[in-house]
């Protein structure tokens, strides 16, 4: 197995049964060997720094019924809410206040965030704060209003596939929402010029180990700029309450590997990680992690946003948190930058 690791870390890619068997492979010495080989690809490019985005959770509306989503359309429970403009401006001057030169718009698919809604917002967040990078998730739009988006200022866009297996995506989505769309989404972002993100949630349900590895080539093939991976964790209200978190340690295997694949993405240390595992992040980053997502929303509506159970937003996890952030990451040998970070060949 450790051939397998250094051809990885020489080579950069792997056939997909050598993946699986690395998947598989429950031997700590060889486990922690990937870690280290990871950690080395992140510090090449990135150093010790670890880069930071200021989450702002703008709506938690949604037309979709993603069966694993606690904002589903389908959860009747949820009290829901949306930011304003005013809002918004807000959030993004708190975080500027405490240095985040990155920005993340991310919501539910709400109508009311129409083309010209957002439009709106995001030229006067690039107006304001033009040295930041404002960055989108806010799910499948059409070629013309991305366009639309990107000309108004917006630099980056966060859509993860879930799954490249059709058969897969279907057991996870309803039958409105499809796989194909959602690669189209992706192209179409790239081909407008955004940086894009894309990922899955480990250990979803129906999920196997060789999807997993057609997920990770799929990911090498793309070429995204960025890679948000997080284990699945289940919401009480959700189709899925009944199935168990996906594991902290394949998570990290998975990121160790794409970062051996990808040397140069931008790779979060994400939220899903922080909320199974105490340390989550801290592991996530000594897995070759190099990004880390604070969240900035309004405190009053932290607590509506919910994915999924138990989901962190206080604390080290919030914005106002970024001091303690930064001391807990002095304790790995790392240092939160307050640059912008964007996606260098
Ligand atoms: N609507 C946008 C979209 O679909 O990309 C952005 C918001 S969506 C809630 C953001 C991400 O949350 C999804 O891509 C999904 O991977 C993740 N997510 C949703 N439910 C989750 C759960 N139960 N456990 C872990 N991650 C979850």
């Amino acid at each position: 197995m450790i051939k397998v690791i250094e051809k990885l870390f020489k080579e950069g890619n792997l056939q997909k049964d050598e993946i699986i068997s690395l998947l598989e492979c429950e031997d700590e010495n060889i486990i922690e060997k990937l870690f280290e080989y990871a950690r080395i690809r992140a510090k090449e490019t990135f150093g010790n720094e670890i880069y930071t985005r200021g989450l702002i959770e703008i709506s938690n509306f949604c037309k979709n019924d993603c069966y694993y989503c606690g904002i589903r359309r389908g959860n009747k429970n949820v009290c829901r809410y949306r930011l304003s403009k005013e809002q918004i401006m807000e959030c993004c001057q708190i975080g500027y206040d405490l240095d985040f030169r990155s920005f993340v718009l991310q919501g539910g698919e709400d109508p009311h965030f129409s083309d010209d809604v957002i439009c709106d917002i995001v030229s006067e967040i690039r107006k304001k704060y033009p040295d930041c990078a404002i960055t989108l998730s806010l799910g499948e739009r059409s070629y013309e209003s991305y366009k639309k988006l990107f000309d108004c200022g917006a630099n980056r866009y966060l859509l993860r596939h879930e799954t490249s297996d059709f058969c897969h995506y279907g057991k996870l989505h309803p039958k409105e929402l499809s796989l194909e769309n959602r690669i189209k989404c992706l192209e179409n972002l790239k081909k407008i010029g955004y940086q894009v993100g894309t990922g899955i949630m480990v250990g979803s349900p129906y999920q196997t180990i060789e999807n997993i590895a057609d997920d990770i080539i799929f990911i090498k093939n793309f070429k995204p700029h960025m890679i948000g991976l997080g284990p699945f964790v289940p919401h009480k209200e959700s189709i899925f309450r009944d199935f168990p978190h996906g594991s902290v340690k394949l998570t990290l295997k998975i990121l160790a590997i794409l970062r051996l694949m990808l040397p140069k993405a931008l790779i979060p240390a994400t939220t899903a990680l922080g909320t199974v595992e105490e340390n989550g992040r801290e592991m996530g980053i000594l897995a070759g992690a190099n990004v880390l997502m604070p969240n900035l929303s309004p405190k009053d509506v932290r607590k509506n946003y919910l994915l999924y159970d138990n989901k962190i937003s206080t604390g080290e996890e919030a914005a106002e948190g970024r001091k303690a952030l930064g001391e807990r990451m002095e304790k790995i040998g790392y240092i939160l930058s307050s640059k912008r970070g964007d996606y260098r060949e």
